[in-house]
């Protein structure tokens, strides 16, 4: 039997949830919102906990080591899985965040996405499930007509039927705009043709219903197009949608990823013919911040582990009772770090999610347009912190584990199979790279920047101001370079700087907190530890970022 992940810690994440930037404002926006006070929140995360302890932490061993089966070309889950689903739908948990018109709760996203991380420490794969079902009845809710919302918003905010996001194809990966996928009139819907490749819970036994929300081409139309497209049709026959394939992956077992033939399904168009990409963005937005919320899942319960083993695993020292691992200066270092950015990573997750609900909530359009932008600006940061914390906490538990950690005995190196993919689904991390120094920095106003470094610059003083200074300087050189080959070159260490900047922005705010409970007094130690490394690591990343060019020239005298 594999040890156990531990659960996780209502009271550190609630107060994390209170020091989050923008849940005050958003508390005075409305009453769904106010309704998130500190009890509720306290309540809901405990109530989360109980139900991860419940039905996740034995589920996680039996989902990596069995995972989802292709059986008769169906689907079939991982046992455990369906019983760990019921209870998340029968417990309401999938409509947190949803508006109360379409059948949700009304609650902060932040929230939803602290939930999202409980599930996700004990079994990533399974927090994978209601993600893209989340993510499709926003999608709905903005740009579905009144028959599609009818029909479908309900069952999907309750998680009574689920939902996929279908991009990718073999020749269409990062390049989303090479996808051949067709669809053509037909009467009153449309009939979709083509092959689509990686689709998470493409296909599965755990709802009767799945809408697919697939972006194809249609004739005549430069822009792609956003259709969902039902397994079963309203009659309850099956539509033309297949399953061709389910890949055999590093880690995340549980989570079925599917290759579907789409023969000819019956579809409908969601929102406007040709606008289809931009409307997705509505269900990428989300689904970007869940990696960042999967990533902290992994990191919190890997982090959490390598403690626990730390504390009671003895050797070295000098007396005939050799001490614990924990009280070795080496080990201390890596576990301080391994909290350290589990911190400010659920920080930045919480921030980015509140950003998001006042970008959609802010009455004031400066106000809406500020949250807009700095959550644009988030976006990628978060996304890639996501993936690159989990990996590299997830390495690091499996150091202070040592030779045990190697073991499939302990979870930390599931942890490190599962992170894995979090840098490359939902767009890998040189296109999110690519996103914020041309979409958000070049082609873009620079807005959701601006507005970060008076945020930033207000929480994180003295301690922050060098950072800041940093990231400023790089993005108005980069903004101004014309050799565009050297500011991709370079794109990748302004990620990481706009990253360190955001966490450090987060760890300020965590190491001005007051109290001396056990949580604020972890928060607190997170931050400053997070704060001291800072400076070093950002000047590293300004003088890369700036030190892109050459690249081209260097390849191609490596080829010959
Ligand atoms: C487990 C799993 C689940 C997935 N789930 C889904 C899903 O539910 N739905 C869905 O539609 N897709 C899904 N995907 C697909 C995923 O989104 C793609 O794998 C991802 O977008 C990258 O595409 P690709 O694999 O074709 O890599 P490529 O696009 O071939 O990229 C390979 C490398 O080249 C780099 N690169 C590519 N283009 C550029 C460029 N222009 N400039 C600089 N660098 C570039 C990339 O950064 C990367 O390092 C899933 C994938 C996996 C592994």
């Amino acid at each position: 039997m594999r040890a156990p992940v531990p659960d996780a810690d209502a009271a550190l994440i609630a107060a994390q949830f209170e020091a989050a930037p923008g849940i005050d404002r958003l508390r005075a926006l409305n009453e769904g919102f106010a309704a998130a006070d500190p009890d509720t929140v306290h309540a809901v995360l405990e109530e989360a906990v109980r139900y991860a302890a419940e039905h996740l932490a034995g589920f996680g061993d039996a989902a990596d080591r069995i995972g989802a089966r292709l059986v008769d070309g169906r689907v079939v889950t991982a046992p455990g899985h369906r019983q760990a689903w019921e209870a998340f739908v029968a417990g309401g948990w999938p409509t947190l965040d949803l508006p109360v018109d379409e059948g949700g709760q009304g609650l902060p996203a932040s929230l939803a996405f602290a939930v999202q991380e409980i599930c996700d420490r004990h079994c990533a794969a399974f927090g994978m499930t209601p993600v893209p079902t989340r993510s499709a009845a926003r999608l709905l809710a903005a740009h579905g007509s009144p028959a599609l919302r009818a029909e479908w918003m309900p069952r999907l905010a309750s998680g009574e039927w689920t939902a996929t996001i279908v991009i990718s194809e073999v020749e269409a990966g990062s390049d989303v705009m090479r996808m051949r996928s067709l669809a053509v009139t037909d009467g009153d819907h449309w009939l979709l043709s083509g092959e689509k490749q990686w689709i998470s819970f493409g296909d599965h036994d755990l709802s009767p219903r799945i809408a697919h929300c697939v972006l194809a081409r249609t004739p005549g139309e430069a822009g792609l197009s956003l259709f969902l497209v039902p397994s079963l049709r309203t009659d309850g026959s099956r539509n033309a949608v297949v399953v061709r394939r389910m890949e055999e992956k590093m880690g995340l077992h549980a989570s079925p990823t599917c290759a579907l033939g789409f023969e000819g399904a019956e579809a409908m168009l969601i929102g406007v013919e040709g606008r289809g990409l931009h409307q997705m963005f509505t269900m990428i937005t989300n689904m970007r911040l869940a990696t960042g919320a999967q990533g902290c899942g992994i990191a919190a319960g890997a982090a959490d582990v390598a403690l626990a083993y730390a504390a009671e695993r003895k050797q070295g020292g000098r007396g005939e009772r050799p001490l614990s691992i924990d009280r070795h200066v080496d080990v201390q270092r890596m576990l301080l770090d391994m909290v350290a950015q589990v911190e400010v990573l659920r920080g930045l997750v919480l921030a980015t999610a509140n950003q998001a609900d006042l970008a959609a909530h802010e009455s004031d359009a400066e106000a809406q347009a500020d949250a807009a932008a700095l959550a644009g600006w988030l976006l990628p940061i978060v996304k890639t912190a996501g993936g690159e914390i989990a990996s590299a906490v997830a390495s690091e538990a499996v150091q202070v584990l040592g030779g045990a950690g190697y073991t499939r005995e302990w979870p930390a190196e599931q942890a490190m199979r599962d992170a894995r993919v979090l840098t490359i689904f939902e767009g890998t991390t040189g296109i999110q790279a690519l996103d914020l120094v041309h979409r958000r920095l070049r082609k873009g106003d620079g807005r959701g920047l601006r507005r970060f470094l008076v945020l930033a610059r207000a929480d994180g003083g003295a301690a922050l101001a060098p950072v800041l200074d940093l990231l400023e300087d790089a993005a108005r050189r980069l903004t101004a370079e014309a050799d565009v080959a050297a500011v991709e070159g370079g794109a990748i260490a302004m990620l990481r700087l706009a990253q360190l900047a955001a966490t450090g922005w987060i760890a300020a705010r965590l190491a001005a907190l007051a109290g001396e409970d056990p949580a604020r007094r972890r928060l607190r130690t997170a931050g400053q530890h997070w704060l001291a490394g800072l400076p070093a690591r950002a000047r590293q990343a300004h003088s890369e970022a700036l030190d892109g060019g050459g690249i081209g020239e260097r390849f191609a005298a490596l080829a010959g």
